[in-house]
């Protein structure tokens, strides 16, 4: 690009890895007071890139470009739906083309006093885009007949609604009444896409948004919607999206994360750089260290739309230089500000970025989606291509580091790493392999477990709390008194799991009778007359060799425990089940504790273990 001026000098400058905003202006202008489902993605990209096409998008866009295109795509598609305007017989690939004409005699107006040339000029421009347009929307009438469709809203915006802890905001394409393949009636949200059909091997960006949008009417309205779909307009192609617990789950825990990582980096005023395919799309590349030391170029889509490093003018801080320092140099490169800048940001997604190196990318946000969904927060990636800035240690009550990533020295990551310690000791024990998946997924379970008890009793589910010690604490006592059903189905283990989360709720209970005020004199008098049936089962199972099997073949806890007792019983007199059964000898007077319920170790089996 034909450009001199240091567009960035005195507004970035590059620590190590990391891309730090040295003018409060800059801060200013990129601050989210609420956050959309686009930002939310570039929060789980690179930040730094996020930051460079901030700052160097430019106010005129190119025409032709494919995101002006679809705008007025969709812009032909709203008013196609406005029920006040035109009836639904109206709504005809006749009237979409009025719709778009109109739009063309805005946008590319024929002055009558000018020249043949101009008018000739405009002419050609504007067959073009009404052409280009219409091809952006045409597929809608493959995917359906528009004149069925009853509407609920058009561009509903959501902004002021809080998702998850999130303020939001953004505009729902449309939202109409529908059913549901499961029979449901109710609301459906949509979203036109004029680009292509989403790859969704390693993560589905478009599905997110449909589930934020999901989570956004739900708030206004009270209602989850009973489905939500993404129109592929331009390819005539749709695609359902999953509004599962699971998934609006996953999708609002990683809103969350994305919400607390861009207000960290707004007062650190530090962007974590991560490598990726998109770097060859990114503003800043040609300035980037990161990428020059990764080997990464300009994809040559749009190598001639790239300022280089001597136009952006991104200085490096010295080694102990800090940000105030910086922002306050005087700017001794050439500088003629006021200079008309002409740069189309590039969008890869719209240029139609290749698979594999989509796939790239979805696989880096995929999986800090899922160890965030996991309660954990995404540390580092092993991947070359995904790597991130060197971790710097804070202090014990600050769960992240300066660069956004888990502080290893924080009480949130005592929490987790004992979550997944407590995971892998608890298989060794079972003599089941201990392998990814079954560490992931005990783990899993144990955070949902603690995190269950923890936000019953305090209302808070951080992994930093003094709560969640405690209840990890408890679990431990569950663990080692309730047998996991290894082996069994997966109604085993729902029971299981609620079972586990009653015991803990059960134990803090009895933690926040001790702490009362209240005394009862002679407490143990109601231990006398309680004795077990039969000896009590050892406090945890001894320690067996790990077994090649899968933990869905591999043996019950219960069963690991007998096994040396049915070794030496007779061959005709099995071992009894060691059940302990707890009788109270008689009725006492009421004591505050008496309403506490535990459930019983044998729970499987009582009808009743899961009354509330
Ligand atoms: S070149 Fe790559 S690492 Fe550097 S800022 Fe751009 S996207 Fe981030």
């Amino acid at each position: 690009m034909n450009q001199t001026t240091p567009l960035l000098r005195d507004k970035l400058a590059w620590d190590g890895k990391k891309l730090v905003v040295t003018s409060d202006a800059v801060i200013d202008k990129i601050r989210r007071q609420a956050l959309s489902a686009s930002t939310s993605k570039s929060m789980q990209s690179c930040a730094a890139r996020w930051v460079g096409e901030r700052l160097l998008r430019n106010e005129v866009e190119d025409p032709f470009a494919p995101a002006p295109i679809g705008t007025s795509a969709h812009s032909v598609m709203e008013d196609m739906f406005d029920e006040d305007v035109y009836e639904r017989p109206e709504r005809t690939l006749a009237l979409a083309e009025a719709l778009t004409i109109r739009d063309s005699d805005v946008m590319w107006p024929e002055v009558p006093e000018d020249d043949d040339g101009v008018r000739a000029l405009t002419r050609v421009n504007r067959r073009r885009w009404i052409e280009e347009v219409k091809t952006a929307y045409e597929g809608l009438w493959i995917i359906e007949d528009p004149k069925t469709i009853e509407v609920y809203a058009r561009e509903l915006q959501i902004d002021g609604l809080t998702i998850n802890g999130v303020p939001t905001n953004g505009f729902i394409d449309r939202v109409r009444y529908g059913v549901n393949k499961r029979g449901k009636e109710g609301l459906i949200v949509e979203d036109y896409k004029t680009g292509k059909v989403g790859n969704t091997r390693f993560g589905d960006d478009h599905g997110d948004q449909i589930r934020i949008y999901a989570a956004a009417l739900k708030e206004k309205t009270g209602e989850l919607p009973v489905g939500g779909t993404v129109l592929y307009t331009k390819f005539g192609k749709s695609r359902d999206i999953d509004l599962s617990p699971g998934a609006m789950s996953k999708t609002l825990k990683t809103f969350e994360l994305s919400w607390k990582r861009h207000n960290r980096y707004m007062q650190s005023r530090e962007f974590p750089t991560k490598v990726s395919a998109l770097c060859g799309w990114c503003p800043l590349i040609n300035a980037c260290p990161v990428a020059k030391e990764e080997g990464k170029t300009v994809s040559e889509k749009v190598a001639d739309q790239m300022h280089s490093a001597t136009h952006l003018g991104i200085p490096a801080l010295r080694p102990g230089a800090s940000v105030a320092a910086m922002a306050s140099t005087e700017d001794t490169i050439v500088a003629k500000h006021g200079q008309e800048v002409s740069f189309f940001m590039p969008d890869p997604f719209s240029y139609g970025i290749p698979d594999e190196q989509m796939a790239e990318v979805e696989r880096a946000s995929e999986l800090a989606a899922h160890m965030y969904a996991s309660g954990e927060n995404p540390i580092i990636s092993t991947d070359k291509d995904h790597r991130m800035s060197k971790i710097t240690e804070g202090k014990v009550w600050e769960s992240y580091t300066a660069e956004g990533e888990l502080n290893p020295n924080s009480y949130a990551a005592m929490g987790v790493f004992g979550t997944a310690e407590l995971a892998v000791e608890a298989l060794h024990r079972g003599g089941l392999p201990i392998s990814g998946t079954n560490v992931t997924a005990l783990a899993s379970t144990f955070q949902h477990i603690v995190v269950e008890a923890q936000e019953h009793w305090t209302g808070s589910k951080s992994a930093a709390d003094g709560a969640n010690s405690r209840m990890r604490g408890a679990l431990r006592t569950v663990l080692a008194t309730l047998p996991m059903p290894f082996g069994e189905d997966a109604a085993a283990w729902d029971a299981w799991v609620v079972a586990a989360i009653r015991r803990c709720k059960s134990i803090t209970a009895v933690a926040l009778h001790l702490f009362s005020e209240e005394r009862t004199e002679s407490p143990w008098e109601a231990l006398a007359g309680i004795a077990p049936e039969s000896a009590p089962e050892p406090a945890a199972p001894a320690p067996k060799a790990a077994s090649k099997t899968t933990a869905k073949a591999a043996p019950k806890a219960e069963e690991a425990v007998e096994a040396p007792a049915e070794a030496e019983a007779p061959v005709d007199a099995p071992a009894p089940e060691p059940r302990r059964v707890i009788r109270k000898a008689a009725a006492k007077a009421a004591s505050p504790a008496d309403d506490i319920d535990f459930v019983p170790d044998d729970f499987a089996v009582t009808d009743d273990a899961f009354v509330s």
